[in-house]
């Protein structure tokens, strides 16, 4: 799975929102930076990211709405 030209592991979950675990990192279970990560067209994503672990979920704010 790719986009915006950063590839997400396979075992990385795009969820949406509603509970706070996809701030959590799975490691370490420390609250995780979000960062905005879109494309045109293909609307935002938010990513969280663990200072210490990297990438650890993509959230959809917007999945409900396609
Ligand atoms: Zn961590």
């Amino acid at each position: 799975m790719e986009f915006d030209g950063m590839e997400i592991p396979d075992d990385i979950e795009v969820t949406v929102w509603g509970s706070n675990e996809h701030r959590l990192c799975n490691v370490c279970r420390a609250e995780c930076d979000p960062e905005p990560s879109g494309a045109d067209g293909y609307g935002v994503r938010i990513i969280y990211v663990c200072r210490d672990h990297g990438l650890q979920s993509v959230v959809d704010p917007f999945e409900h709405l396609r």
